[in-house]
């Protein structure tokens, strides 16, 4: 690239050169160019770095990209951990956190107008002094931007509650090389929403969204239990989600990762077992890489220290709301087996929430890398996903999980591990354990985005949703300018065979024809106890487009008939394995759907109209329905705020 068309880019839009700038967005924070960088090897910085301020700098960017055939990599804070933002040498990076304007809350529509560049923890305060919340907050959440999110379907801990960010976006503006084109509440014709969130800058850069709000919660309550395995644990859990309680925080630790944090309080060797002992011996003084040559035993050696496990459960909104659900869940806890350990263990995961991430970095000084991954899979088969992946990771790494986004129909697992500093063995470590997490049937990534780093994986995963992607991507962008190479890469696989047809009573999930008239599948449902949790009068293909509440998921998996291929979208509650495009497509190419499914027998409270806070099952013609166990007394909640007001 010549300084004189460097010059004409400066013209346009506010841009830097020097190196150092280039070097602070050569990376982001892909463990595996730490540890490249500990080893000494510098990432390729990017050509130039531009900070556009407004929509206006951004397309004449992205023009001048055009005209000058230069890749454009969009950049929030650089906070992926999956390599999706790193800089190419021929590359212009669009720094966007200039874009930073943050729009007075809407309090009708309870949404806000917001850049793509703000920072997570900025909008958060924002919006709290405005008295409202988002509530999505990643671990990250002080160094990565709301266009990121977006980008890579990112999940906060209050996931369980409020959904994942892609259920937050009411709508987006999009600059593409093309056009520029709205999503969503905005969208004018075709709905490219669905493609546009998980697609890592690859078919436009987002450059405002609307988020929608929830007021700040009045109180909350947490608390920790503990558990005699993590299957029962699991199963609490599950009961939980399925009863409809609506928790804001369900994480649960496994016995390794509950010794290690300390977290055991009542368990036994809690916090101060011989694992605990082992870790701060290595803490104060060891390079890692000795006691990591030998992971397999390391691992059998952690699991001595019994099965033993805590789960954090928290509520949060109006108090009156907030504490029926908590009564209720917590009568189910402790019938499910958990033993209580009071509010600390819930307050103190609350205080410390956003700190674990970062200590994770000065383990590559010490002769060792650390990673984390997040798969996830319906309830039935998380217990296979889990087993598969975690002999994967211990064959070379030091291993533990957690489980924290979960959902009525399933759950994620985030392994955090820790293996010698050799780059051949990272790479082994994931290709095996990406294989595993597919092999076992659960997506590949739960909300880390995928990058160069999964973007093989996810591809196998979403095999058939190349195509159309590139169709859409050559029409947004036919010079091929943005993120090239992303996201999804030739992989082929043979035609998958259609889903089997049926109930998956576990995860309250069932798998059924598209195509079959509303009549016979119902009365098929209904001999075997079962209703569709969204039911609707004709096919399930037809009812496709029809709006749901923000954090439902209508549509878990499909299959379908694209130019002729089968396609298979797995069935799971929420992945970043791309875009989710499940729903997106004419109804007359679906051949299966897996929808939400409910129990005849579950109760069920229809009212008129909801108190502040109360989140409804759904909403019927008659009024708005609620279920499970605390329906009755929420339904006299809403009856009261009815009288008053
Ligand atoms: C310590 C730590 C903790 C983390 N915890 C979590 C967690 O709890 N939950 C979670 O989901 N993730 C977590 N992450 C991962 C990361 O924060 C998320 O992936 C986040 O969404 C990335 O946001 P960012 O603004 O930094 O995006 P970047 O890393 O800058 O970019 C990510 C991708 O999005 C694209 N992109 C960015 N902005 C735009 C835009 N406006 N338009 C189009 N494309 C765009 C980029 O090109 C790139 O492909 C964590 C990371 C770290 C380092």
């Amino acid at each position: 690239m010549n300084d004189a068309a460097l010059a004409v880019l400066s013209s346009v839009v506010e841009t830097d050169v020097t190196p150092l700038e280039r070097l602070a967005h050569a990376r982001d924070l892909w463990p595996r160019s730490t540890l490249a960088l500990v080893e000494g090897r510098l990432p390729p910085s990017p050509l130039a770095v531009s900070f556009p301020q407004h929509e206006g700098d951004l397309r004449a960017a992205i023009d001048w990209a055009v005209a000058n055939r230069v890749p454009v990599v969009p950049w929030g804070a650089g906070s992926g951990v999956c390599g999706a933002a790193a800089g190419r040498p021929d590359a212009l990076t669009l720094d966007l956190k200039r874009m930073n304007r943050i729009g007075q809350v809407d309090a009708a529509t309870r949404t806000v107008r917001v850049g793509p560049g703000v920072i997570g923890q900025h909008l958060e305060d924002n919006l709290g002094r405005q008295g409202w919340a988002t509530r999505h907050s990643p671990s990250s959440i002080w160094c990565s931007t709301v266009g990121g999110w977006a980008a890579t379907r990112s999940a906060g801990q209050f996931s369980s509650r409020y959904g994942k960010f892609e259920d937050m976006v009411a709508a987006m503006r999009v600059v593409a090389p093309a056009r520029a084109f709205r999503t969503g509440r905005w969208a004018q014709g075709r709905d490219l929403g669905p493609w546009v969130l998980g697609s890592e800058g690859a078919l436009g850069v987002i450059s405002e969204l609307l988020v929608r709000v929830v007021p700040l919660p009045e109180s909350r309550w947490m608390r920790g239990y503990r558990f005699p395995s993590v299957p029962a644990a699991w199963e609490a859990m599950r009961l939980l989600m399925q009863a409809e309680l609506h928790p804001c925080v369900v994480r649960l630790y496994d016995p390794v990762d509950t010794r290690i944090g300390g977290r055991g309080k009542g368990v036994k060797g809690g916090g101060s077992g011989l694992l605990k002992n082992l870790v701060g011996t290595l803490d104060a003084r060891t390079n890692l890489s000795m006691p990591l040559a030998l992971p397999r035993l390391l691992n059998a050696l952690a699991g001595w220290g019994g099965d033993e496990c805590v789960l954090v459960v928290g509520w949060e909104g109006t108090t009156e709301v907030a504490e029926v659900l908590a009564r209720h869940g917590h009568g189910l806890l402790l019938h499910a087996g958990g033993k209580d350990l009071g509010a600390e263990p819930g307050d103190h995961w609350y205080a410390h929430r956003h700190s674990v991430s970062y200590k994770l970095a000065p383990i590559f000084t010490r002769g060792a890398f650390a990673d984390t991954m997040e798969v996830a899979s319906t309830w039935s088969n998380l217990p296979a996903l889990d087993a598969a992946v975690r002999v994967a990771l211990g064959e070379d790494c030091f291993v533990m999980a957690h489980y924290s986004h979960v959902y009525r129909e399933g759950c994620s697992i985030y392994f955090t591990f820790v293996g010698r500093a050799e780059e051949g063995r990272y790479d082994r470590v994931w290709a095996r354990a990406l294989a595993a997490a597919g092999a076992s049937g659960g997506t590949v990534c739960h909300h880390h985005g995928v990058g160069p780093h999964k973007m093989h994986a996810a591809a196998r995963e979403l095999a058939g949703l190349a195509a159309p992607f590139a169709e859409l991507r050559d029409e947004l962008d036919p010079t091929g300018i943005l993120n090239p190479g992303r996201l999804f890469p030739p992989v082929s696989i043979p035609e998958p065979p259609a889903p089997t047809l049926g109930i998956d009573s576990r995860s309250l999930i069932a798998t059924l024809s598209a195509q079959q008239p509303a009549a016979d599948r119902d009365a098929w449902l209904s001999q075997r106890g079962y209703m569709l949790r969204f039911p609707t009068a004709g096919t399930l293909a037809a009812a496709l487009g029809q709006p749901h509440a923000p954090w439902e998921t209508a549509v878990l998996g499909a299959s379908l008939h694209l130019d002729g291929t089968r396609v298979v979208l797995l069935a799971v509650p929420r992945s970043s394995a791309g875009p989710d495009p499940r729903a997106a497509f004419p109804a007359h190419c679906y051949e299966t759907i897996t929808v939400p499914v409910v129990p005849l027998a579950q109760l069920t409270v229809v009212v008129s109209r909801l108190a502040p806070d109360v989140r409804p099952a759904r909403s019927t013609r008659e009024g708005v329905e609620l279920r499970g166990p605390a329906a009755t007394e929420l339904a006299a909640l809403c009856a009261r705020a009815g009288e008053a007001g």
